[in-house]
This record gives structure tokens, C-alpha cells and sequence, in this order.
């Protein structure tokens, strides 16, 4: 299925010289002078990598952590698209309350794994 979003690997860095975390997508890697802006987010926080104040440095750190995060999602979405088609999408005899056929027979009340993961391809893709 045709993706709406740029194709992946994104990649996420420190850029020292504007004290940002950016995620470069898969074209601004290969062509960075064509793709500089569009297929580049950044978080321009002003943060050096060296900060010695700890707030600070859980600041800086979070930010990294985030970009990390955002920068897998190409991968994490492709990898719960392939097991939801591997599982056929069905959890059967499920009784989560997404899933029970009654209410019921609804034995969990959190939503199981199956559930979570179409609610997060659905979040991904603005379903
Ligand atoms: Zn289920
Ligand atoms: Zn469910």
C-alpha cells in the first residue's frame, strides 16, 4: 500500500553548529541540497551536548529520546503493518473490550495488543 508520508530510514542527529536535534528522511539523506527543508524536522531547542546542569542535561536528553522516537516511526508503522497482516488481523476468542463480541463476555477492560496496534497505525497515518 502507497504511503502518504516520505519514505523511510529517517535518520535523527545532534547538529552541533544550531544546537538542534534533527530527523533527516530517507531523500534529505541521499540528496541534501534538494531536500534541505521539506523532509527535515528539527528541533531547534539551543542545547549544547555538553550541558553540565542536570535539568538541563534531562532536557537535552528528552529531546534526544523524542528524536529517536519520531525518527523509527517509518520502521515501527512497517513492522505492525507485517504483523497484523501476519496474524491475519484477528485475535480470536479475544475478550477485550474492544473485541468482545457482548458486553459481556468483555473480560479486559485495556484494549488488547491487536487493538493498540490498528489504533496506532490509525493515529500514524490520520485515519
Ligand atoms: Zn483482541
Ligand atoms: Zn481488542
Amino acid at each position: 500500500m502507497a504511503e502518504k508520508h516520505t519514505p523511510g530510514p529517517w535518520e535523527g542527529e545532534y547538529d552541533e553548529s544550531e544546537e538542534s536535534h534533527v530527523i533527516r528522511m530517507a531523500t534529505a539523506i541521499e540528496n541534501p541540497a534538494r531536500y534541505s527543508t521539506v523532509h527535515v524536522w528539527e528541533c531547534r531547542h539551543g542545547l549544547s551536548d555538553d550541558e553540565e546542569h542536570p535539568k538541563t542535561r534531562q532536557r537535552f536528553e528528552e529531546s534526544e529520546a523524542n528524536m529517536r522516537l519520531m525518527a523509527s516511526a517509518p520502521d515501527l508503522l512497517a513492522a505492525l503493518e507485517s504483523m497484523l497482516t501476519a496474524w491475519d488481523d484477528e485475535c480470536p476468542d479475544c475478550k477485550c473490550a474492544c473485541c468482545a463480541p457482548a458486553p459481556d463476555d468483555i473480560v479486559s477492560p485495556a484494549p488488547c495488543s491487536m487493538c493498540m496496534a490498528r489504533a496506532a497505525i490509525a493515529k500514524a497515518k490520520g485515519e
